[in-house]
């Protein structure tokens, strides 16, 4: 691996960068206090030729490679990760179905995920299954021309907003995990419901909800891969949605330290700043080694997917190791700021909150020590 960057590279995180510093964290705040949806963020993603930065030129996209991604979402996380989640889902659907769709498919739907408009949704848990996602009850009934779907999701991120929609179902119960079958269904089909959005801890600006289908037609040429090959096309998106995860986390530990770094310099006590005290250098030191190492394991694992190599084990180490460090550098960070970093005030209330959730969606940190040890052990 060359850990210089290519100048596509360097460009990509340059563009994301103006785009975070300028529009994005300025911004941030006030959408998370809000639970504003980030509207404004995705229209200007979509202008600056983010938000399908992996799609094929051929469908509209920049033809990015993964480790330009990575790059980007660690920007656009240090400004606001709930901006980066929305970019990161909607890649998650563009390359799965890049992967698995028909010629025919990728023309249909791919340069849709380009737009605002065409927002990607990954739909996959069910109130009953999260990290078993072999245990799904939503039903697709094979009707000749079309399949009905007939079910609940939960938790779907960005469904309130999306064009597109993923969508993992039963096409045969008495096959289990090798029953389930995957599905591009249109915003707003009829038979499709988005409840209102879960109020949540962090990421506020990001939405999720749960889906409802009643008898919802879905044309046959809607089915995404081969039937039965749901959970395949599902598990292989994820593996590439945990490098976008651990993107994330990047991004928040890098915010954090900026953040010790600044307010350590400032603030004083016992006349002398608090970065001159060495319990305060510990807590420093301890997250600058974190950074390095979240961003190495992260860019490794893009650097391994663009070189075609397989990546489940990869990405799964970047995921969790990325994730936890980043809840303990929010710690830190808060711990810098004695009481003000409680106050909703100061941006290191928002980091410890939108930190959270990392070691929890697209497969919890238990889910990736299983996925890790399951390749140790091998
Ligand atoms: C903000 C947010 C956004 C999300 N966005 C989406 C989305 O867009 N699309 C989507 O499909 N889903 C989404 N999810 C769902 C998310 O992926 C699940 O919440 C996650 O996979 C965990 O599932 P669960 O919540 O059902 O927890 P459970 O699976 O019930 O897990 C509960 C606990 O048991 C542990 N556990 C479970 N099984 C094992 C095991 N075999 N070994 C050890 N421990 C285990 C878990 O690690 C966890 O600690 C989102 C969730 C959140 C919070």
């Amino acid at each position: 691996m060359d850990l210089r960057l290519t100048e596509t590279q360097e460009a990509a995180r340059q563009t994301a960068r103006e785009l975070a510093e300028k529009k994005l964290l300025p911004a941030a705040a006030k959408l998370d206090a809000g639970e504003t949806f980030p509207v404004e963020a995705v229209k200007d993603l979509a202008e600056a030729g983010l938000l399908g930065m992996r799609i094929p030129e051929s469908h509209g996209g920049a033809a990015l490679d993964t480790v330009s991604y990575a790059l980007t979402l660690m920007e656009i996380a240090r400004a606001d990760a709930a901006v980066a989640v929305t970019l990161s889902v909607n890649n998650l659907v563009a390359e799965t179905l890049a992967n698995f769709a028909t010629p025919a498919q990728k023309d249909a739907w791919l340069p849709r995920l380009n737009t605002p408009e065409g927002l990607g949704a990954f739909a996959l848990t069910e109130p009953q299954a999260g990290s078993d996602a072999s245990n799904l009850r939503t039903r697709a009934e094979h009707k000749g021309s079309h399949y009905l779907l007939n079910g609940e999701k939960t938790w779907i991120t960005s469904a309130n907003h999306a064009g597109v929609f993923l969508v993992m179902a039963v096409t045969d119960p008495a096959k289990r995990s090798k029953g389930i079958s995957a599905f591009l269904v249109e915003g707003g089909a009829k038979g499709m419901t988005v409840g209102k959005h879960e109020p949540k801890m962090g990421q506020r600006a990001s939405h999720s909800c749960p889906v409802f289908f009643k008898d919802c037609k879905v044309p046959a040429a809607n089915l995404l891969g081969g039937e039965g090959e749901g959970l395949k096309v599902a598990l292989s998106g994820l593996d590439s949605g945990r490098i976008g995860i651990a993107s994330l986390s990047v991004g928040i530990l890098q915010a954090c330290l900026e953040e010790m770094l600044r307010y350590s310099k400032e603030r004083t006590a016992f006349g002398k700043p608090i970065a001159d005290f060495q319990a305060i250098q510990w807590m420093i030191a301890d997250t600058a080694v974190e950074l390095e190492a979240a961003r190495n394991l992260t860019l490794a694992a893009a650097w391994r997917k663009d070189a075609g190599e397989p990546i489940g084990e990869k990405a799964a180490m970047a995921k969790l190791f990325a994730s936890e460090a980043a809840n303990r550098a929010a710690y830190r960070a808060t711990q810098v700021f004695g009481g003000y970093g409680y106050s909703r005030e100061f941006r290191v209330e928002r980091l410890y909150r939108d930190a959270r959730v990392l070691t929890l969606y697209e497969g919890t940190s238990e889910i990736q020590r299983l996925v890790i040890a399951r390749n140790v052990l091998k």
